[in-house]
């Protein structure tokens, strides 16, 4: 089992395999795009599989897929596809805006995939647009239900902004009534990729709970699972759950299991630091496996405590700036 220098075991890895994206959210990132990777800055499949096949031996035992959007990176089946077949991998997820994903339902649920995320900020298809600058709220809608079809678990993810989207919070959670789905909202972040100033946030983990809380007094704390980001709620008589996960108040770092490895192969020890190490080096520098993992083991060693620490630390303002789609959300 890996466990870092604040006896915290690391089983997880979030994996960004592209950070092209099909939806243009503001918070995410501007209107004109990010100025792209190339494939070469990429990590190939071979490395994703070979860095991924590592710490699985080092004791990750679940991989979130991730991006920018996944599915607009080709060939994205057959890297599931092998990374399904890791000994030693128990969970493989994904996390997606559902905008081309339903057609790969019934292929991931082969796989073995038991649980998607998938990032949805408004039942309003005008909202849907004026917050994604794309018109693609059926899409996404229909995914949601092929997923459901397929008996997929589905985490829906709600980023809360003021004067966006916060009429949508309780739609969001009457959706849990007759779905089986875990609505999860979360405090916005200041990774917004343009630079723009951030200056805090209007709604918090307990602003969104009581808004949710004067609706529904029922709301009873459910047991959270080990590790978990979100604190989560039941509410009697609804099939699905609401949870509320506090991403800039950062009250979860004291259990957090999980790294992050870029699109370009910068591992990230907390999201808010700015990169300890440059995996792709390694890799084409062609150092051997044992090499590698003796510089990834340096780096667990060397996490900071939590994201306030992260975020002092990092060497520059800009990456906090960084859009989620570069730095793989
Ligand atoms: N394209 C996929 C998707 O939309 O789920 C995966 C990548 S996306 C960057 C992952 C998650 O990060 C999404 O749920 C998105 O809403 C969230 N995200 C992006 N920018 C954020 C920000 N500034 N604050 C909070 N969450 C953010």
């Amino acid at each position: 089992m890996l466990i870092d220098n604040h006896g915290r075991p690391i089983n997880y890895l979030r994996l960004a395999v592209t950070d092209r994206c099909n939806l243009r959210c503001f918070y995410c990132m501007p209107e004109e795009g990010l100025n792209w990777l190339s494939r070469t800055e990429l990590l190939s499949y071979e490395e994703l599989l070979r860095i991924s096949s590592m710490l699985v031996g080092m004791g990750v035992n679940k991989i979130r897929i991730t991006g920018g959007e996944p599915f607009v990176r080709r060939d994205l089946m057959e890297l599931l596809s092998s990374l399904s077949a890791l000994n030693g991998l128990d969970e493989l997820t994904i996390t997606t805006n559902g905008v081309l994903t339903a057609p790969y339902v019934c292929e991931l649920k082969r796989l073995g995939i038991r649980s998607v995320n998938l990032s949805l900020d408004t039942l309003d298809a005008a909202r849907f647009f004026a917050i994604t600058r794309r018109d693609e709220f059926a899409a996404v809608m229909h995914t949601l239900q092929e997923l459901l079809k397929h008996g997929i678990d589905v985490k829906i993810n709600t980023v809360v902004m003021q004067g966006k989207n916060t009429q949508d919070i309780l739609p969001l959670v009457e959706l849990t009534r007759e779905l089986p789905v875990s609505v999860r909202f979360i405090e916005e972040m200041p990774f917004n990729g343009d630079g723009h100033q951030f200056s805090g946030i209007a709604w918090d983990y307990v602003r969104i709970m009581d808004e949710i809380r004067q609706r529904h007094p029922q709301l009873k704390k459910a047991a959270d699972e080990p590790f978990s980001t979100s604190y989560n709620y039941n509410i009697p008589g609804h099939k699905g759950n609401v949870g509320v996960i506090a991403a800039y108040s950062r009250t979860f770092c004291g259990t957090c299991n999980r790294i992050r490895i870029t699109p370009t192969g910068i591992l990230k020890t907390c999201l808010y630091d700015d990169g300890v190490l440059n995996v792709r080096d390694q890799l084409r520098m062609g150092d051997s496996d044992e090499q590698i993992k003796q510089v990834l083991l340096q780096a667990l060693n060397n996490r900071v405590v939590d994201g306030h620490e992260a975020e002092r630390r990092a060497k520059s303002a800009a990456s906090i700036h960084q859009s989620m789609a570069a730095i793989g959300g």
